[in-house]
């Protein structure tokens, strides 16, 4: 490709409104334009990255089997109601209505299309197991789109479904998908680790997120130094090694707490450990009270509480739910006589513990030497806790590390989940009828693109990995008018193209501006032909070099074949 054609507007700036580096990139080198808030035009750098990420998808969804199609984006209500996430989807979703007045959308994920196309008609499990996969625009109509097409509102996504007689079948589909998913990251260049992850709204218990290391993540993993355990913190788990001596049970005694809304206030004031003093929070699960308790140097993380309690909307009381339920305000509330409490769910740091203090359900008053079983009952145990840094992991026991990433895939074990609400069964081997057992399978391929920029960044612009560069060589001719230089370029751009994706900056600029472009361009290759082009000379550059190198002619194929090989 020559440069003279290629539609490239590189900018000095990055736009003020862009944070993120990968966003400062890939608006710098030329590779996207927003049109409006989250949603871009893919520009044609950006669309040859794009083209070959999906590339490396294709041939790696083939290699385990899996056929590509493509569902609609448009989709109607109707199949949304059927499985019920009409209403739970909430605000992200982007509802139309056609001209004769029925409700439709632009789908964000494609369960309900899979199920009702696919799902549906499978009839007998001789059918299965079945995988299909596409590659579409997926449309959601986030809160905050930042970051570039780390979170946009329009973006690409890989979605493949499974479709299982037993369960053995999926736990083998999920198995090669999950194998699948991690050669497509090292192929793409992106560090990934698998995770132990939430499943949110897509129903199904068991799921892994694919997280990509990086500063401007908005998740967080835990892992240890052996890779022997990796959470979403979200789900991450962690031993506790506080260990309370046993005592002799005290009285309890109503003491008063003025001005403590605080668990550090409150163990500044009685004088005590925040481990002696048990935090009791009112959350509201749908329409029941619950109080949860932990102890008090420990964080309540309310994603484990939601899988706890199963409910579709689980918040914390605000301060006038709390006030009318419990007769005191924050800080006051505790378990003692909690009568107004549906259910007593409390972390399993609250075991083994004497003589606490609790709130005594009224505004700036604990009791003292509180006690499990004999002064108030727990209905639940769970770990509900946010796992701290440094904690020992469950696995191996190792100290746990934080890291910020970005979640660039998740699968699922879906189940039976929308094939039970939206009725697909087919025929068992004794001709009873079954729902059939789905997985789910994502990765956010524009996302992707972002979040291998994030781990390629170079002082002036982007290493990209080979497999998903724009171009495997840029070369580029220092003087336009020399012909030597004209004719080695000439001679190079055909021999190398045979091979290779070759962008040649042919165009009549300063080397400054070509070298400037090229590092936007990250190609793993730049091939500079100048002043030494009359006796056969190049240099050659990888963009993590500090300098380039000057080799022959002769020498360049075994280089180009040794780096690009
Ligand atoms: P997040 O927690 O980041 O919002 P999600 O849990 O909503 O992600 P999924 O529904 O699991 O995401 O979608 C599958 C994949 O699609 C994600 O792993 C992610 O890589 C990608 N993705 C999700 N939302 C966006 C978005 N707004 N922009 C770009 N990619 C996205
Ligand atoms: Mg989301």
């Amino acid at each position: 490709m020559r440069q003279s054609k290629f539609f490239m507007p590189t900018l000095k700036e990055a736009p003020a409104d862009a944070v993120a580096a990968s966003h400062k990139l890939m608006i710098r080198g030329g590779y996207i334009r927003q049109v409006t808030a989250g949603v871009y035009a893919y520009l044609p750098l950006g669309y040859r990255v794009l083209r070959k990420a999906e590339s490396i998808i294709e041939q790696e969804m083939e290699n385990i089997n899996v056929p590509e199609m493509i569902m609609p984006h448009l989709l109607p209500a109707t199949l949304w109601q059927e499985s019920g996430r009409y209403e739970k989807y909430g605000a992200e979703m982007f509802k139309l209505q056609d001209r004769h007045g029925r409700e439709s959308l632009l789908g964000p994920t494609h369960e309900e299309t899979f199920t009702e196309i696919i799902a549906k008609n499978l009839k007998s499990y001789k059918q299965m197991p079945l995988a299909l996969y596409q590659i579409q625009t997926k449309f959601r109509d986030e809160n905050r789109p930042r970051f570039g097409l780390l979170r946009g509102r329009e973006f690409v996504m890989l979605d493949g479904y499974s479709f299982a007689a037993t369960r053995e079948q999926l736990d083998e589909q999920f198995d090669d998908q999950k194998s699948a998913y991690k050669r497509i990251f090292a192929r793409a260049g992106v560090t990934v680790h698998p995770v132990i992850a939430d499943s949110g709204t897509m129903g199904g218990k068991n799921s892994t997120e694919f997280q990509a290391p990086a500063a401007i993540g908005e998740d967080t993993i835990a892992t240890n130094e052996k890779g022997t355990y990796a959470a979403n913190l979200e789900m991450a788990k962690s031993i506790d090694t506080f260990k309370q001596e046993a005592e002799e049970l005290k009285d309890m005694e109503k003491v008063a707490t003025p001005d403590c809304d605080s668990i550090e206030k409150l163990a500044k004031f009685l004088n005590v450990p925040a481990t002696r003093i048990v935090k009791s929070i009112l959350f509201i699960a749908d329409d029941q009270k619950v109080l949860v308790l932990i102890r008090g140097d420990k964080q309540i993380n309310e994603v484990k509480l939601g899988h706890v309690l199963d409910a579709n909307d689980v918040h914390e009381a605000s301060a006038e739910e709390l006030e009318s339920i419990t007769g005191s305000r924050k800080g006051g509330v505790g378990p003692v006589n909690a009568d107004w409490a549906d259910k007593i769910i409390a972390d399993e740091t609250v075991k083994d513990l004497y003589n606490v203090v609790v709130g005594a359900n009224e505004t700036d008053f604990q009791f003292k030497n509180a006690n499990l079983d004999r002064d108030f009952k727990v209905d639940e145990f769970a770990d509900i806790r946010t796992a701290n840094e440094g904690e020992p992991d469950p696995v191996d026991h190792l100290p746990l590390k934080f890291t910020t990433s970005i979640e660039v895939g998740h699968i699922f074990k879906l189940g039976t989940y929308y094939t039970d609400t939206m009725g697909a069964d087919f025929l068992d081997q004794n001709g009873k009828a079954q729902p059939v057992i789905m997985g789910s399978y994502g990765i956010g391929v524009t996302r992707m693109l972002s979040a291998a920029v994030e781990q390629h960044l170079t002082e002036r612009g982007v290493a990209w990995p080979k497999e998903i560069a724009p171009f495997e060589i840029h070369l580029i001719q220092m003087k336009m008018k020399d012909e030597d230089q004209t004719a080695l370029a000439e001679k190079l751009e055909k021999q190398l193209s045979a091979k290779y994706d070759v962008l040649y900056d042919d165009r009549n600029e300063r080397p400054g501006v070509k070298f400037n472009d090229a590092d936007l361009v990250g190609a793993p290759i730049r091939i500079t032909v100048g002043r030494g082009a009359k006796d056969g000379m190049v240099e050659v550059k990888r963009p993590t070099d500090e300098k380039a190198t000057e080799i022959s002619v002769e020498e360049l194929n075994e280089f180009v074949n040794k780096e690009l090989g």
